[in-house]
């Protein structure tokens, strides 16, 4: 396994629609336990390809409390097939570093995808889970949680990071 380097705002591969994945094969495998191993280290309770740089439909999530036994998930290809309800949550990003804010979710929904091993399954997520689910497959079609608040708040976000980036490369 290895730890993988995360892209972060405003990486012109976090804003492209992903390629669905043709096929499970070793290195997709590999490739989401590499993204697993990343999660956990950074820490997150999820992690979407675009976010380490590869143009795949492919998130891995855990979103259960850290004190209690991990329950990683895999999802190739997945696709949000119900949702309903609404909850509002503070979320942030590994890939939009300093910045949390509220975002307006299904509080339901239900997802079909691959598993690890490339076996269709279905997973009904609600609470955090769901949220999580959301957000991860959000980056799959190219859109940040960013995208998804006021545009006032989202262009301050976008000012102070690119002034913090000029900040850095000086
Ligand atoms: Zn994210």
């Amino acid at each position: 396994m290895a730890r993988l380097p995360i892209k972060t705002f405003p990486d012109p591969g976090l804003s492209r629609p992903c390629r669905q994945v043709r096929e499970v094969d070793e290195d997709l495998k590999q490739l989401a336990q590499d993204m697993l191993e990343t999660m956990y280290a950074a820490p997150g309770v999820g992690l979407a390809a675009p976010q380490v740089g590869r143009d795949l439909r492919l998130v891995v999530i855990d979103c259960v409390p850290r004190d209690e036994e991990p329950q990683p998930m895999v999802l190739f290809n997945p696709r949000i097939v119900h949702m309903e309800g609404q909850v509002i949550f503070e979320e942030g990003c590994l890939s939009v570093p300093g910045f949390t804010c509220d975002v307006t979710r299904a509080e339901r929904v239900v997802v079909q995808a691959m598993d690890a091993e490339g076996r269709p399954f279905t997973v009904e997520g609600e609470g955090l889970m769901a949220i999580c689910l959301q957000h991860e497959l959000d980056h799959l079609d190219g859109r940040l949680f960013l995208d998804r608040i006021s545009p006032l708040k989202r262009t301050l976000y976008k000012k102070r990071r690119l002034k913090q980036l000029k900040r850095d490369a000086e």
